[in-house]
């Protein structure tokens, strides 16, 4: 990997079509894989939070959901070319697996949101396979529900939408659980694709 470090944050330095591919090869292989796309705030935070450190140093794919990352690169050796960002990424990769057997999970967002973003989805990606989804208000008793939903279900590409950090450390303790190939904290992107 050609990596670049923005304070101890380990980024990609890949193009978006770039980290798209690299999607595809994560979905085609037999492992299981997390993306996470800090921005400026989430780097700062990771220097006092060593537990969101560890997680974004572990990463599979890390590129930088902001131009001001992009920027502090420029100190480095190794560039970062451009932003991609979360919601940009999970667009891309939509387009990808749409009337192909990939199939997406959508966790996160206030009550109605994943249902209507996965609406509005449908719409634009005809052909792209939700096969389920699940706010992200729950308490211990509803997220048993919801992982035992996930398994069920058996997505390829499980997007959570819990907000960083929650959504990286939700991530990192439940993948190997939920069993799906990619698994991409998106921030707020849900609230977005509902419109
Ligand atoms: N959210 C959630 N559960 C929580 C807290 C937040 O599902 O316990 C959702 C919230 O509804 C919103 C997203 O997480 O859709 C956070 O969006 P925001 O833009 O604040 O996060 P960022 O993109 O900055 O990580």
């Amino acid at each position: 990997r050609k990596m670049t470090q923005i304070l101890d944050v380990p980024f990609d330095a890949l193009t978006m079509a770039e980290a798209v591919e690299k999607v595809m090869v994560f979905l085609a292989d037999d492992k299981q894989h997390y993306i996470c796309t800090p921005n400026p705030e989430i780097v700062m935070e990771a220097q006092h939070d060593k537990e969101l450190m560890k997680i974004l140093r572990e990463a599979d794919l890390v590129v930088p959901d902001g131009i001001g990352v992009v920027w502090a690169s420029r100190y480095s050796e190794i560039l970062l070319t451009e932003r991609v960002a979360g919601y940009d990424l999970t667009q891309n990769i939509f387009s990808r697996i749409a009337g192909k057997n990939e199939s997406v999970y959508f966790f996160g967002g206030a009550p109605g949101v994943a249902s209507t973003a996965a609406r509005q989805m449908k719409k634009v990606y005809p052909g792209l396979k939700i096969v389920g989804g699940h706010n992200g208000y729950f308490d211990a008793e509803e997220e048993k529900k919801i992982i035992a939903d996930i398994k069920r279900l058996s997505p390829s590409i499980l997007l959570v939408g819990l907000g960083a950090p929650k959504q990286e450390k939700w991530i990192y303790e439940h993948l190997e659980e939920v069993g799906a190939k990619v698994a991409i904290g998106v921030g707020g992107s849900f609230d977005v694709m509902a419109g």
